[in-house]
């Protein structure tokens, strides 16, 4: 079972009815699918322009292109992520390099162009997309926009022929995830999910240890991350609109531990029960979820307890618990300041390496598997699987039911 945009509409609509949940109760107080946060039928978002986004410090001087068959990538949406963290990682790539930018804001994008030395006739906007097809100067595109917009700009860019690194969540549903796989398939490009746990070193170690059993038998995750959101409301932020974040920080954020949940387990899910909440009158939820609770149930008997907001006061931490140890990690998949401690018969810190290596790593790794065909650690298939699992968390907690998986993450009936 997968849900449908249609569907999911429907769905959301009832959970911007709803109030406190669980939802099944609360639904009867929806208005109609026509009620106030349902958005209007056969309006999808659109990418516009924004301002440079706070705290960016541009290069001095830009990244130096280091191998001759370095990959150039495309950066498509200059916002804050791309700007404070992966941009100014090509200062240390080995592989990679920036060869356009595309960005509805000309004043913005001249200046990044600026910094990043790259030329007038290598910047795009959203209008000119599809132009970059044939561009040789583009071997990859990075798309780096608003969750909801993965989807349609994938897609073009395999259309123009090019290879594709996307942000998380791969897309809000199932469906256009399916869709992206194909659009790979059918131009014989690559398609990777920017997943940068799998190349931050403390993380690396952490799957490492579970494999080898560090704390014996896993019995239970737990993972949380949290922020308390600042004032603001669907039309100037689009982590609050429906359209543009599905149900909000769940795949914003709490992807994160559902991550982690399987590589720590090495597992996939064989049931999910999920609550969602959204207190009622608060502008920055009128359209999203506030928080969402999972617990889901592994075939080795683990559990996992996983828990996301946009309205705790700010944590990022998992713990295992395992039948002989715990490993503790706080910040747990942050950009930096990790703290891993593993406690078995003593205590030790684990010193993995720096994890701002994170961020070119994975301009790197794609590179390598464009060039030399390795294998991609984090494909678009990690991401659909991901988006499955997100869609039963959600169904679970609409329908204050208890969701069985099949072993590729769908729902059985
Ligand atoms: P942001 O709001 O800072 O930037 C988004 C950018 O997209 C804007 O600057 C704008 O240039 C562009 N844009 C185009 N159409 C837009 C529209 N309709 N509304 C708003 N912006 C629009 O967001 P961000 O934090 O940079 O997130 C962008 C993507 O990166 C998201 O998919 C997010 O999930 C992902 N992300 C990943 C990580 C990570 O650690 N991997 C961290 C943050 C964000």
């Amino acid at each position: 079972m997968s849900i449908s945009y249609a569907n999911r509409r429907d769905a959301l609509s009832l959970l911007a009815g709803a109030g406190a949940l669980p939802l099944a109760g609360a639904c009867a107080n929806a208005q109609t699918p026509a009620d106030a946060a349902s958005p209007p039928a056969g309006t999808e978002p659109s990418a516009v322009g924004k301002p440079m986004p706070g705290g960016v410090e541009l290069p001095g001087s830009p990244p130096p292109r280091r191998a001759k068959d370095s990959v150039g990538f495309a950066i498509v949406g200059l916002g804050g992520y791309a700007l404070n963290q992966m941009m100014p990682s090509f200062h240390g790539a080995r592989r990679s390099h920036v060869a356009a930018l595309v960005s509805g804001n000309p004043e913005k994008r001249a200046r990044v162009a600026a910094a990043y030395g790259v030329s007038d006739d290598a910047c795009f906007d959203y209008n000119s997309f599809d132009e970059m097809t044939s561009d040789d100067r583009i071997d990859a595109i990075y798309i780096v926009l608003p969750s909801g917009l993965h989807a349609n700009y994938v897609e073009r860019a395999f259309a123009a022929g090019k290879h594709v690194l996307c942000e998380k969540p791969m897309a809000l549903t199932s469906a256009d995830c399916e869709r992206m796989i194909s659009a790979s398939r059918k131009a014989n490009r690559k398609l990777m999910i920017a997943y940068r746990c799998h190349f931050e070193p403390h993380n690396l170690l952490a799957m490492e240890l579970m494999r080898d059993k560090a704390v014996g038998d896993i019995r239970l995750v737990r993972a949380n991350e949290q922020y308390v959101m600042g004032p603001t409301n669907p039309d100037e932020n689009w982590r609050a609109n429906r359209s543009l974040a599905g149900y909000g920080p769940m795949e914003d954020y709490g992807i994160y531990g559902l991550q982690s949940a399987l590589y720590l387990t090495g597992e996939m899910p064989t049931a999910i029960a999920a609550q969602m909440m959204r207190p009622p009158g608060d502008p920055r939820f009128a359209e999203i979820a506030s928080s969402v609770g999972t617990l889901m149930k592994f075939p080795s008997g683990a559990m996992a307890e996983l828990f996301t907001s946009y309205d705790a006061r700010p944590s990022n931490r998992g713990v295992v618990h395992g039948t002989t140890g715990t490993l503790e990690m706080d910040p747990a998949t942050g950009y930096g300041g990790h703290e891993y401690i593993l406690r078995t018969t003593d205590q030790r810190k684990l010193e993995a390496g720096d994890p701002s290596v994170q961020f070119a790593a994975q301009f790197d790794h794609f590179a390598d598997a464009i060039r030399d065909g390795v294998e991609i650690r984090t494909p678009g298939e990690m991401g659909l699987r991901d988006v499955r699992l997100m869609e039963a968390i959600f169904h679970s907690a609409l329908s204050d039911s208890l969701v069985r998986l099949n072993p590729d993450g769908t729902m059985k009936p």
